[in-house]
């Protein structure tokens, strides 16, 4: 089994600021994120890699099967790719960004979980 969205390597890796996708710089550089690459437009695009990403993040999960994964449920993942997710990620999407989103009515909920909002 040959998956684009697992991690290539343990070194580099970032998770996506909105969906908590993990993949290398570099995965992100090449393809975007498979779950929000509409919105975060990171392909090809280093700088919007560095602002929708993060390098700190705790915890991995992978998920192969989000339908019917509770853990998918319960990080609320249903209709994500598969792939490895964080559990919580340190960061905020910039604002712009997230202005984008909510014009688009896609409504962000940050994945930091290191503080209480
Ligand atoms: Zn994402």
């Amino acid at each position: 089994m040959s998956l684009e969205t697992v991690p290539k390597d343990l070194r580099g890796l970032r998770a996506c600021l909105l969906c908590s996708l993990v993949k290398t710089f570099d995965q992100f550089e090449l393809d975007g994120c498979e779950n929000c690459d509409e919105y975060l437009h990171m392909k090809h695009n280093r700088d919007a890699v560095y602002e929708c990403t993060s390098a700190n993040f705790d915890g991995l999960l992978s998920m192969m099967s989000p339908e019917d994964s509770w853990v998918a449920k319960w990080q609320r993942l249903e209709r994500f790719v598969k792939g490895c997710y964080a559990v919580s990620v340190t960061g905020q999407l910039p604002p712009g960004v997230v202005r984008e989103l909510r014009a688009k009515g896609r409504v962000y909920q940050s994945r930091d979980t290191s503080e209480r909002h």
